[in-house]
């Protein structure tokens, strides 16, 4: 059996959702089907999501909701009226829609979690209905009935481990098609929670695992996962034809957004093979992602990059007679809030990459002023708008040489290290560099290691 998950772009719009059916219906064991809410039409288009948060905030702000309103279900509306639905399929979304507005708004984080669920749930709904337009036996499934217990933040929400179980047992009730609203589940004590954006790659994937899937088709707009992000590098033509679950970690932590990292743990946990493929062309293998692969060494399977890190370069001579330097650095960071990402060290040096994001100026005041006084360094200084690059492959392992050519590649193209950090595992190199050197740096890495596609 597979479970296959659709993206927003693959539901922007009937025409879209034929597609989508048609790739359904092509083949039996595409049993369930995961949707995300319509997303963009073309690049100038806004996705439902961001209309219903749109929506949530003049909500909250206690302005009049109607433009906003109308502006979701048009978006229904024209899929429903393009399908030549019948029935009242857009009056209940309206009054879904209505009912949450009007729910408490006491916690602005859990009213905001139950606008954004909207959109996939009131999709599920329309997908069933389009299913069933074609004679197609289609339930939509909800994840308060089969049992997707969140818990956490609102907004960032994990899985309880229990509903597993749960949601095996449920689904396995259902017969035909099952259509599942991706991006959100309940609290134990039945509050809509979310998890992070792009979450219906988590929703998909926990049910996969659930049910023991041969394999989870996530189907979005892409033919397969490239070595690059194409927009750094156009040229870039092969996409990956099957990598390793830990390579896809390294490298959408990094940075590649085919697919959440987050997405990942539940596949693996199960061992279930993930197809990462797209709707416009159903007929592309696109990327598989497996535990284990053959491996040709000194080879790459990608180079991703993201900006928005800082560093905390901390220098103190003969640092690593301290016994508890470390943990005590950390634990000033651990007071504020801040969890690091990396932290690559020398003999007399230490340096922590953490998200800009959580570090604002005053908290950086704080931690430098705490560092200075309770660790009295001979030195400590923080760098701000630095990327980090992640060149990753399998075939890195035990692979003479392979740091030099990352080195080398840099050097030639004129970029600056202020960082290189390598895993205990092998398969990835780290580097900082200064955010503006980023798309010079990944496209020079990819002509160095991939000179011969381009
Ligand atoms: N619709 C949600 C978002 O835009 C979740 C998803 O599409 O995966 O983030």
């Amino acid at each position: 059996m597979k479970v296959c998950k659709f993206g927003g772009s693959s539901l922007a719009d009937a025409k879209q959702l034929t597609k989508v059916m048609d790739i359904v219906l092509a083949d039996p064991t595409r049993r369930i089907v995961v949707v995300s809410a319509p997303g963009k039409r073309d690049k100038n288009d806004t996705k439902v999501t961001d209309l219903l948060i749109a929506l949530a905030k003049t909500a909250l702000d206690g302005k009049d909701t109607a433009q906003a309103l109308a502006a979701v279900v048009a978006r229904y509306q024209s899929i429903a009226t393009d399908l030549a639905l019948e029935g009242d399929i857009i009056a209940r979304i309206e009054q879904d829609l209505i009912a949450r507005l009007a729910a408490d708004k006491s916690n602005a984080g859990e009213f905001m979690d139950l606008l954004k669920a909207a959109g996939e749930d009131n999709n599920a709904k329309l997908v069933a209905e389009a299913f069933a337009a074609r004679g197609v036996k289609a339930r939509y499934a909800s994840p308060k009935d089969t049992g997707m217990i969140l818990e956490g933040e609102f907004g960032n929400a994990v899985l309880n481990p229990d509903s597993y179980k749960r949601l095996a047992r449920a689904l396995s009730d259902f017969e035909g098609l099952v259509v599942y609203p991706g991006f959100f589940g309940y609290t134990v004590d039945g509050r809509v929670a979310t998890f992070p954006r792009g979450g219906s790659d988590i929703t998909g994937s926990i049910l996969a695992a659930a049910v023991r899937a041969d394999v989870y088709e996530n189907i979005t707009d892409v033919d397969s996962v490239y070595p690059v992000d194409p927009r750094i590098v156009p040229e870039v033509k092969e996409g990956i034809e099957t990598m390793t679950y830990r390579e896809m970690r390294e490298l959408s932590y990094a940075g590649f957004g085919v697919f959440n990292d987050e997405a990942i743990f539940p596949a693996v946990r199960a061992r279930i093979p993930i197809n990462v493929r797209n709707t416009n062309h159903p007929a592309e293998p696109g990327t598989m992602i497996v535990q284990t692969r053959r491996v040709t060494p000194g080879t790459v399977t990608g180079i991703a990059s993201q900006s928005g890190f800082c560093n905390i370069c901390v220098d103190k001579y003969c640092m690593n007679r301290e016994v508890g330097f470390c943990l005590r650095l950390l634990q000033i960071l651990e007071s504020e809030g801040v969890s690091y990402e990396h932290m690559p060290s020398g003999v007399d040096s230490v340096s922590v990459i953490i998200h800009s994001d959580n570090f604002d100026a005053a908290k950086e005041k704080r931690v430098v002023q705490r560092i200075k006084r309770e660790l009295n360094p001979d030195e400590v200084v923080v760098q701000h708008d630095l990327a980090i690059l992640m060149i990753v492959g399998e075939g890195m392992c035990f692979s003479a040489g392979m740091l030099a050519k990352v080195t080398q590649s840099l050097a030639s193209a004129g970029i600056n290290l202020s960082m290189v950090n390598q895993g205990a595992s092998e398969i990835s190199v780290m580097r900082a560099i200064r955010s503006e050197c980023r798309s010079d740096a990944v496209r020079a890495l990819y002509h160095t290691f991939f000179g011969e596609q381009a």
